[in-house]
């Protein structure tokens, strides 16, 4: 039996978790995936900055080991 020398490639669908918009590509592996932000909703395509739900790490640190300024 011959197997098949070239990758059978299937039309994709990629949803966007964040904004529900959809991206039609070509895969080979699989037909369809989620993404967690896309270049429609992605702060650095957007120009808007998103809040930050909690301080950083670092903000933490420093309210835990405040120094005198
Ligand atoms: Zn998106």
């Amino acid at each position: 039996m011959n197997k098949p020398i070239q990758a059978v490639s299937t039309p994709t669908t990629y949803t966007c978790g964040n904004c529900g918009s959809e991206i039609n590509i070509v895969s080979t592996t699989q037909a369809s995936a989620n993404l967690d932000v896309c270049s429609n909703c992605h702060p650095a395509y957007t120009g808007i900055e998103s809040k930050q739900a909690s301080g950083s790490k670092v903000d933490s640190f420093n309210n835990r080991y405040k120094t005198k300024g």
